[in-house]
């Protein structure tokens, strides 16, 4: 089974989220943008900006803090 758009990884650790406890990374990303990707874990390029943050990742494209709210 392979979802389309579901987080598999912690965009914080790059851990499945399936895997171990990330409550803490959970915790960290209200303060700090994500690192990984969460569909297929790749280190994402982070910018940080006055606005916020852009995170992106070479296979799927750019997320942003702005479309991550609500
Ligand atoms: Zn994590
Ligand atoms: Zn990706």
């Amino acid at each position: 089974m392979s979802g389309v758009g579901r987080a598999v990884f912690c965009d914080r650790c790059g851990a499945p989220t399936a895997e171990g406890d990330h409550a803490r990374c959970a915790r960290e990303r209200d303060l700090e943008p994500p690192r990984f990707c969460p569909e297929c874990a790749r280190r994402m390029v982070v910018q940080v900006d006055p606005f916020g943050w852009t995170a992106r990742c070479s296979r799927h494209g750019t997320r942003s803090s702005a479309a991550a709210e609500r």
